[in-house]
């Protein structure tokens, strides 16, 4: 994206990928202790988590020129004001949903965008919810060489603690942009979580050179649920809409399978929702229909993912 000459490397050369490059890749994958830790009196964890970036995406060269449309070199502001849509509006009509139903989230941010609007941050942190970060600049971390993707988990980390008052111990990639050096790097930055993978329900731990790493799949995603990204809808900043009773569809589906599962297992649901998307009003009334409906049912807990990561332990 970034349009970074690179090496060739030799771990992309076919065959890229195989079952026992997991392990090497990642580490090994252990069990957790989320059976024995499991909170007395809950049915299901259910994690709500809001992926906070705003117009963050516009500060990163080459953003403009996602479509022909937009004459090169021209800020679409169309496309960034929607984004900023997000930290303008949306996240403060999330955090109202939540204090009304008494749920405590995490809300992964971007370290630029925790500077450009330390109030939002502020705002989040006063609601009692955890501040996870989720890159700095928001480049996908698979354009960078190792050197430069620890610079963009540094700063990130700062930026983060700067603004929130504390260190994150959490972590999402931009557009779940795991590299082979990202979960060295978190743990040598003293991260207990990351939250990237989409191959299971529950949580699981990698082990690399002693240190473990929680990691907590990230469930379904509101810009799949929402968004068809076609150029002509990038150029107008626009997207189709999709109907928000489709969404609560889809969610509460979700949720009722694996409540279902969850009276003799443990159960988890996690969904990845992002302000500018969920936190317009239509979306927003499908998430309040979404909660009422999980709230209807006995032993739901709503945990922030740093609590299931401590109960992973
Ligand atoms: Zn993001």
């Amino acid at each position: 994206m970034v349009g970074m000459a690179r090496p060739a490397d030799p771990d992309l050369q076919p065959p890229v990928w195989h079952r026992d490059k997991w392990e090497q890749t990642f580490g090994t994958e252990l069990p957790t202790a989320l059976a024995d830790n499991w909170p007395d009196g809950a049915r299901i964890l259910v994690m709500l988590t809001f992926d906070t970036q705003g117009d963050v995406d516009a500060a990163v060269p080459g953003y403009q020129h996602s479509s022909g449309f937009w004459r090169e070199g021209a800020i679409n502001y169309c496309d960034l004001t929607q984004r900023q849509y997000g930290t303008r509006r949306g996240v403060q009509r999330i955090l109202e949903i939540l204090a009304r139903y008494e749920i405590r989230a995490t809300f992964p941010t971007t370290g630029i965008t925790a500077e450009w609007y330390p109030e939002v941050v502020e705002a989040i942190v006063a609601g009692g919810h955890e501040v996870a970060a989720h890159g700095y600049r928001h480049v996908p971390l698979h354009t960078l060489d190792a050197d430069e993707e620890r610079a963009e988990l540094e700063a990130a980390t700062a930026a983060i603690e700067t603004a929130s008052g504390r260190r994150p111990i959490g972590w999402r990639s931009p557009m779940y942009s795991t590299t082979p050096n990202t979960i060295a790097i978190l743990s040598e930055l003293d991260y207990v979580y990351n939250s990237d993978f989409h191959n299971d329900d529950l949580p699981y731990l990698l082990e690399n050179d002693g240190r473990r790493m929680v990691e907590i799949p990230a469930g379904l995603d509101d810009w799949q649920l929402n968004l068809i990204q076609v150029p002509e809808n990038v150029a107008m900043g626009g997207v189709p809409y999709s109907s928000p009773s489709h969404v609560t569809d889809v969610l509460t589906s979700n949720f009722d399978m694996l409540y279902q599962e969850a009276a003799t297992q443990p159960r988890l649901m996690q969904w990845c929702i992002h302000p500018k998307i969920t936190g317009m009003p239509h979306r927003a009334w499908g998430l309040e229909q979404v909660i009422n409906h999980i709230k209807s049912h006995a032993g739901v807990r709503f945990c922030a993912m740093e609590d299931v990561a401590r109960l992973c332990l």
